[in-house]
């Protein structure tokens, strides 16, 4: 098996390479989940929630370290891997907060003496995640499953295997018992497996639609649970009534949100055809002034894309919309030099069969397609395969309420970038993949939801076959 390596995206070198578990590692970490949850899920509420506020409390205490480690290991700005610490233990503490009440039994009425819903958790559940927020995409998994009473098993993206093994050692540093919390160093190639094992009860992936249908596929061949959060293309509509300038620069930001490498960055921007002229000048004006380089410097708006190779699929997928007529305004270019840059860069006349509009575009690149209606906005904005969020900007509330409604997608936010948030569901339709995170939705995602019925000897009712 070949080892796994860090590469700093902003300087192409080496920080450092790991060598992956074989068969007989991961057999003993999957032992030793199987045995820990035995303990686990009979551990009082109250007491995993405390595992919690003590890794929220360690997160803050390391923020500066577990920052930089990201930044080095996949190119985000430093500011950003400082803030994605912090929504960390953010979350942690909201369901140290709430899981009592989230899980506490739901009493149903029916006409037996006794009928009620708990909420148990599985038992050991696969974590697949992505490299894009590498400590924000687990705890959106591990701190309402952990607390669950379920175990992690955490497979990283092979890019931030340090990443990896610092979450390990923060869980156990917090106290977590042995095998509460593992990582497992393994490839993309080992998962089918371990999902195939019979003391992983579960699998969660975040990443692209190939990773998900694949993992899905071997969770369905089990007949075992699967959440899948993939990827996106999401809409930023702007109708006719939006302020061009001040909703352009909005969409910037919306856009380059970690250096654009985000399921829920907007990417293709449907535009009212009355406001398309002033609002593509200056959506061009702002991508094009913005400063790229070094994630470390404070300045620093765009940093570099995560490994060279994702850098070139950005770069293709330009070109391959070029070619197919759709205008470069600025950027539509790879910056030299030894780091994954590429050049913020917005492209009009975007029309459905262009890879800009029919792909996913991880990168620093804005599709900017123009609506002669807002039928029209509405159709362009659904024709797409995926359904994570949208987002529509307008002086009317009331009305983008009613075209919300519209949308395929998870998540609609109105004169507010989509981004996600503890307390409410995350995830999409179609191929952003199926389940959800975060909230009281996510919690029980990872629950055996348990139907308890008890009749009384004298109570017994008199029609027993009603299921
Ligand atoms: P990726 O290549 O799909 O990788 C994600 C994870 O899946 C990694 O751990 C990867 O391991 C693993 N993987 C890849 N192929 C696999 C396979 N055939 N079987 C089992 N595991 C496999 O995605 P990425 O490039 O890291 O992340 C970007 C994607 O994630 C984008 O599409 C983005 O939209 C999506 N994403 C979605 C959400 C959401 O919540 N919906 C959030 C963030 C990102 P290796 O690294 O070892 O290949």
């Amino acid at each position: 098996m070949e080892d796994l390596r860090s590469i700093n995206p902003a300087t192409g070198a080496v920080i450092a390479t790991y060598r992956p578990l074989g068969a007989a590692g991961i057999d003993e970490r999957l032992a030793t989940a199987a045995s820990a949850f035995e303990r686990w899920r009979e551990t009082p509420l109250a007491e995993r929630s405390a595992l919690l506020v003590r890794v929220a409390g360690l997160l803050e205490e390391r923020r500066e370290t577990y920052a930089r480690l990201m930044t080095d290991e996949m190119g985000k700005l430093l500011g950003d891997a400082r803030a994605e610490v912090t929504k960390c233990a953010s979350a942690c503490r909201y369901y140290a907060e709430h899981a009592a009440a989230m899980l506490a039994p739901e009493a149903v009425p029916t006409e037996m003496t006794k009928s009620y819903v708990v909420f148990d958790p599985l038992g050991p559940v696969l974590a697949v995640m992505p490299w894009n927020f590498p400590f924000w995409q687990l705890f959106r998994f591990a701190a309402p499953g952990i607390v669950a009473g379920n175990v992690a098993l955490l497979k990283h993206a092979s890019n931030v295997c340090g990443s990896a093994l610092a979450l390990e050692e923060l869980w156990r540093d917090a106290g977590a018992p042995p095998g509460v919390f593992q990582t497992l160093l393994v490839p993309a190639a080992a998962v089918a497996a371990i999902v195939a094992d019979d003391r992983v009860r579960a699998v969660t992936l975040t990443g692209s639609e190939r990773a998900g249908m694949s993992v899905a596929t071997a969770a369905g061949n089990v007949c075992k649970k699967c959440v899948l959060e993939l990827g996106g293309s999401d809409p930023f509509i702007v109708l006719a009534d939006a302020d061009p300038v001040r909703t352009a620069r909005a969409a910037a930001s919306a856009r380059v949100v970690n250096g654009g490498q985000s399921c829920i960055a907007a990417k293709r921007f449907v535009v009212a055809r009355e406001i398309a002229e002033p609002f593509t000048r200056a959506l061009a004006d702002v991508m094009g002034s913005l400063r790229v380089g070094d994630p470390l410097r404070p300045e620093t708006q765009v940093g570099p894309l995560a490994r060279a190779d994702l850098r070139d699929e950005v770069a293709q997928q330009v070109a391959r919309s070029i070619a197919a007529g759709a205008r470069c305004l600025v950027g539509g270019a790879t910056l030299p030099g030894p780091g994954a840059y590429y050049a913020p860069t917005v492209l009009a006349d975007v029309r459905p069969g262009m890879a800009a509009f029919d792909e996913e575009v991880f990168g620093p690149v804005a599709a900017v397609v123009v609506a002669g209606d807002t039928d029209e906005a509405v159709a362009l904005a659904n024709r797409t395969r995926y359904g994570l969020g949208a987002s529509i900007w307008t002086r009317d509330p009331a009305r983008a309420e009613a075209l919300a409604r519209r949308l395929e997608a998870g998540m609609v936010f109105v004169n507010e970038a989509v981004r996600s948030d503890p307390r409410l569901p995350f995830g999409g339709v179609k191929r952003s993949g199926y389940g959800r995170e975060l909230s009281h939705y996510g919690i029980r995602e990872f629950a055996n939801v348990r139907t308890i019925v008890v009749v009384t000897p004298a109570d017994t009712p008199t029609d027993t076959s009603v299921e």
